[in-house]
């Protein structure tokens, strides 16, 4: 995050799928530094019950009182549940199928308002107390009764957009009804398909099977990540999922998937 110059207070919510150390050992470096940098303002801690009391034993024999406060949040990884929702978006889990409970998460945004025109508001002086009707798609009725229609005065907004971290997990199709036609889905895809019977023993996905997820999910974009350290050299990985799902990229650290 350093690195790329993330800013941490602009971190307010995280979202730890499972507690397999490469999915939440950074956590406490994280906390802790949010801490040393003097952060006051609360986070937001969506994980799995247990992370509760590990956090809390680090903090205990560090005597570390944080100026900041944990709000934690259990996930339930056994069923799926919006768990954050504000004015522009909400987020689900998702039900993995890992060796650990395990849950993905889905990230949408909320259908947005009709954007106002302007100049078109100034020429039929149309009052500012209905623009909010307006924005929402209602026609403007004057007072001699004269109706101008919406389209005439708003234009479409942008499409609502839509994510989903899917990570780690067994090939599950179960997953599909949720995240049908989104714009960006991260799918592990640790093994390639010459090792499918060790992903099954290790509830893990194979760079064929992503690719077959996103196809039969009719997402936009695939991006594949959690390689196993087995593949030194990871387009053979590329290639294989690109082989089912053509819109697939490595999610390899440092760069950035503007979805628009
Ligand atoms: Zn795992
Ligand atoms: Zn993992």
């Amino acid at each position: 995050m350093n690195r790329y110059r993330i800013k941490f207070h602009r971190i307010n919510h995280i979202f730890i799928s499972h507690l397999h150390g490469d999915h939440y050992l950074g956590l406490m470096g994280l906390l802790s530094t949010m801490h040393l940098q003097g952060r006051t303002e609360p986070i937001h801690l969506y994980a799995p019950n247990d992370l509760q009391e590990i956090i809390d034993i680090q903090l205990r024999y560090s005597e570390t009182i944080l100026r900041y406060e944990i709000i934690f949040h259990p996930v339930n990884p056994a069923s799926s549940k919006m768990i954050f929702e504000d004015e522009d978006i909400e987020v689900r889990t998702i039900v993995l199928n890992h060796r650990i409970p395990c849950t993905g998460f889905l990230f949408t945004e909320k259908p947005k308002l009709r954007k106002l025109q302007k100049e078109k508001l100034l020429e039929y002086s149309i009052p500012v107390s209905v623009y909010p009707e307006l924005k929402r798609g209602e026609n403007y009725v004057a007072e001699d009764g004269k109706v101008i229609l919406n389209a005439e005065l708003t234009t479409d907004p942008r499409l609502p957009r839509s994510y989903a971290f899917c990570s780690d997990t067994l090939y599950n199709e179960r997953i599909i009804p949720m995240i049908k036609g989104i714009d960006l889905l991260y799918h592990e895809a640790t093994f390639m398909n010459d090792k499918i019977e060790r992903a099954a023993e290790t509830y893990h996905t194979t760079a064929e099977q992503a690719g077959t997820i996103a196809l039969k999910a009719g997402v936009k974009r695939l991006l594949i990540g959690h390689f196993s350290a087995r593949y030194k050299n990871l387009y053979p990985l590329l290639e294989e999922a690109k082989e089912i799902f053509k819109n697939t990229s490595l999610a390899l650290e440092g760069d950035k998937f503007i979805i628009d």
